[in-house]
């Protein structure tokens, strides 16, 4: 590509004057009408070609940035950065000092992954004991074709011509303060140094498919609903081979018939006769834990509560668990018939409890409104 400022003879940070001055020094010697040499006439065709593109800014701005005005626009054979120029930042330092840009050089291809979440639904006497659950996913994986690297068998990236694999492109632009040199991502790779021009078939580049695996987590005894459980680096493989996120296994735990849960502890209802509250009794009840008698005592009371130690949902993270509390609740005959009615009758004559036979309206204890 051609070298416009030196075919004029000027340094890049050339005033528009000094442009001007140096052009018409050049032509006055270069012109054909003055200089019959051949080589004087492609020196002036240089020349004035250079002074085409420096006079007008934003050529010249195209200049900066290591292109070339001048060559023909894109579709042609070739980038129209080509790399003559050895390089922008060489005409940087040379004109700078050195350092340009800062350093920060190209962005990395590949990044690091995103997590992902999955809802597993346990029942309770999972979340109480903990059990293993085989769980199948679909997350992004690494590409086995190209192993991440996104590029198609037997190629590799290129470095990128348009900023020389910086990842970056600098321009100078004029300002009263003089020319204040900016760099943003370079367009062409979008700031990552390199270009597949052959993108891996299989992952069209991106280094990474989806793909469904088994993978077994391990549910905790005394689990909440809601709480995750997370597997590390068992989530999403990143662009171009980047480390995968981690997996949040998240419990959803399925209502229990029986037994519902509040914290650790364990609740439930058992519903006995008049009678049997009355009399006392045992009542079998199957727990999570297996069958277990409840004893009733004599004269137990509606709404009583009885409280079997640990036999709740073990503390995860501590020992020990919570208790069950059986919720009694008492049942009164709806129908009696005339025998039970009579034995009732007696009941409550022995007791002193003697109220009016109707059942409707009336006073007294058992006068009440009836649910
Ligand atoms: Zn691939
Ligand atoms: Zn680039």
């Amino acid at each position: 590509m051609a070298d416009y400022y030196g075919a004029l003879g000027v340094a890049q940070d050339a005033t528009d004057d000094e442009i001007k001055k140096a052009y018409r020094k050049l032509a006055r010697q270069l012109h054909p009408d003055v200089n019959a040499d051949p080589a004087a006439q492609e020196r002036f065709k240089a020349v004035t070609a250079a002074y085409e593109v420096l006079s007008d800014p934003q050529k010249r701005q195209v200049v900066d940035l290591g292109g070339d005005p001048l060559s023909s626009g894109p579709g042609s054979a070739g980038s129209p950065f080509s790399q003559g120029f050895g390089g922008l930042g060489d005409i940087m330092d040379a004109f700078f000092g050195g350092g340009s840009g800062g350093g920060r050089g190209p962005r990395s291809r590949s990044r690091q992954g995103s997590d992902a979440l999955l809802r597993i639904e346990c029942e309770l006497a999972e979340t109480v004991f903990g059990t293993d659950r085989e769980l199948t996913v679909e997350t992004a994986v690494v590409c086995s074709t190209c192993t991440g690297e996104g590029t198609a068998r037997g190629t590799h990236p290129t470095v990128c011509d348009t900023c020389q694999g910086r990842g970056e492109v600098q321009q100078v632009q004029r300002s009263f303060l003089g020319q204040v040199m900016t760099s943003r991502a370079c367009p062409r790779c979008s700031g990552l140094g390199s270009i597949i021009e052959h993108p891996c078939g299989e992952c069209s580049g991106d280094g990474r498919v989806r793909a469904r695996r088994t993978l077994t987590v391990k549910v905790p005894a005394g689990i909440e609903h809601g709480m995750r459980i997370r597997l590390s680096g068992e989530g999403e493989v990143g662009p171009g081979g980047g480390p995968a996120g981690d997996l949040y296994v998240e419990v959803v735990e399925r209502e229990h018939p029986v037994f519902s849960r509040e914290g650790d502890d364990l609740h439930c209802t058992v519903t006995l006769p008049m009678t049997a509250a009355a009399l006392g009794t045992h009542v079998p009840l199957s727990t999570l834990d297996g069958d277990e008698t409840l004893d009733i005592a004599p004269g137990t009371q509606p709404d009583e509560v009885l409280t079997l130690r640990a036999r709740g949902v073990p503390h995860l993270r501590a020992t020990g668990r919570g208790d069950l509390h059986v919720h009694l609740r008492i049942e009164v005959p709806t129908r009696l018939d005339t025998k039970q009615e009579d034995l009732l009758r007696d009941l409550a004559r022995l007791r002193g409890e003697e109220h009016p036979a109707s059942s409707g309206k009336g006073g007294g204890l058992f006068g009440r409104r009836r649910r």
